[in-house]
């Protein structure tokens, strides 16, 4: 039992010890099963939520309408949730009300996928009431129940099923495959935030192109943002070497450019799908420095305005175009730049306004621009004479 659950044990004891049940559950008990790295556990308990908050002294409500009460002890905390069910989901998205229960079959029968409706008790005993042990030996995402009720109720678990495919390199169950090829319309009552989050962790996954190539035949695509006439496109970027992908902005690069997005409707696209400005700016560079360095080696002032990030990540996105990732090449040629930033340079603008005499203008940024370039270049040497001398020469030219 890996250390979070050990960590976690006197919490179900303590709840246990007042004559409840408590359970681990969720993504925390499926990762384990599969060896993985587990990030927060959830439990689920049979006590309500005021219960709950009787029993520990220190308690955050934090969604107390649908039961979950966080407990601190010492420096940990802990989600407790109390079973509950869900019914009549009008929208498709969020159930109109939640009914807390007292029986984990009921709490469990309310979950997406079988491998996430497993239990674990305190001594490390699974529950597992819908087969998810067998599916998770099989590899296999296959939706709690009828499939095709369960989209219904909640559309957004279709994209949840595509990038689980994707991050744990799973399967979909033929029903569950066919149902999300039936209901893939309902995916237009939901947030695209929310499937935003849900489609990025598809890109970043593990095998993204066993989740890339059923998020295209049953259509799912059409509903997304920016994708409705790329299905030829999304098969081109399924077909890019299956390697991970390191970051969002990366993911979001090599889509954008296997779709052939113009360098003007980059922004829309990503403003579609909710991105941040910081975000579409990062893309924005990666796409400009990746054809850059598509088309030859690096310049020196692109090293320069992209930063060492940027230049590393396109160096590592070359990998999916076929190319030779020059990485080390790549830090040598921006780490022997000759200044790395405009504050660096020798001269600062009121230098220039001093020597010159001269208002300030337009002609001062035309001027710095042009003294950086030159510096960056190699054909002035950083320091103050030199930078001037050049200036001079400029303003006597004109
Ligand atoms: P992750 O590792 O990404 O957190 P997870 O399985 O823990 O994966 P969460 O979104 O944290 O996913 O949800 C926790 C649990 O709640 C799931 O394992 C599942 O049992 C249940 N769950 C979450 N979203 C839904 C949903 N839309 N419909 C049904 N059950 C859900
Ligand atoms: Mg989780």
């Amino acid at each position: 039992i890996p250390d979070e659950f050990t960590k976690a044990a006197g919490v179900l004891q303590e709840i246990q010890a007042h004559g409840f049940e408590a359970y681990f559950v969720g993504g925390s008990v499926r990762d384990a099963l599969l060896d993985q790295p587990i990030h927060d556990v959830d439990i689920a308990t049979s006590a309500y939520p005021e219960e709950i908050k009787q029993i520990f002294h220190r308690t955050i409500d934090v969604g107390i309408d649908h039961g979950t009460v966080l407990v601190l002890i010492g420096e940990e905390q802990y989600e407790i949730t109390t079973f509950r069910t869900e019914s009549t989901y009008q929208d498709f998205r969020r159930p109109d009300t939640v009914t807390f229960v007292r029986s984990l079959k009921e709490d469990l029968k309310r979950r997406d996928f079988t491998i996430n409706a497993l239990a674990m008790d305190v001594n490390g005993e699974i529950i597992d009431l819908f087969d998810g042990m067998d599916d998770l030996e099989k590899k296999i995402i296959r939706a709690v129940g009828n499939p095709k009720e369960r989209f219904h109720e909640d559309a957004l678990r279709m994209m949840r099923g595509l990038r689980f495919a994707s991050q744990l390199d799973f399967t979909i169950e033929t029903n569950t495959l066919s149902a999300i090829e039936e209901f893939h319309p309902l995916l237009g009552k939901i947030s695209v935030e929310r499937i935003a989050v849900e489609f990025i962790k598809l890109l970043l996954g593990k095998n993204r192109r066993a989740a890339l190539l059923p998020f295209i035949e049953t259509e799912c695509y059409q509903y997304c943002p920016g994708l409705k006439k790329s299905g030829e496109a999304l098969l081109n970027f399924s077909e890019l070497p299956n390697k991970q992908i390191e970051s969002e902005s990366q993911a979001w690069t090599l889509l954008i450019q296997t779709m052939g997005l113009k360098e003007n409707d980059i922004r829309g696209f990503l403003k579609a799908w909710k991105q941040s400005n910081q975000m579409i700016h990062e893309v924005q560079s990666l796409i400009y420095g990746l054809n850059q360095r598509l088309i030859g080696d690096w310049k020196r002032m692109d090293l320069f305005n992209l930063g060492l990030d940027a230049v590393l990540s396109i160096e590592k996105l070359l990998f999916y175009f076929g190319q030779k990732s020059t990485l080390e090449e790549a830090k040598e040629g921006y780490l022997d730049l000759p200044i790395h930033d405009r504050k660096q340079l020798a001269l600062t603008g009121n230098d220039l306004l001093a020597y010159f005499d001269k208002n300030p203008g337009k002609w001062l940024g035309d001027m710095l621009n042009m003294l950086e370039i030159a510096v960056v270049n190699g054909q002035i040497t950083n320091n103050k004479e030199a930078l001037i001398a050049y200036a001079k020469d400029r303003i006597d030219k004109e």
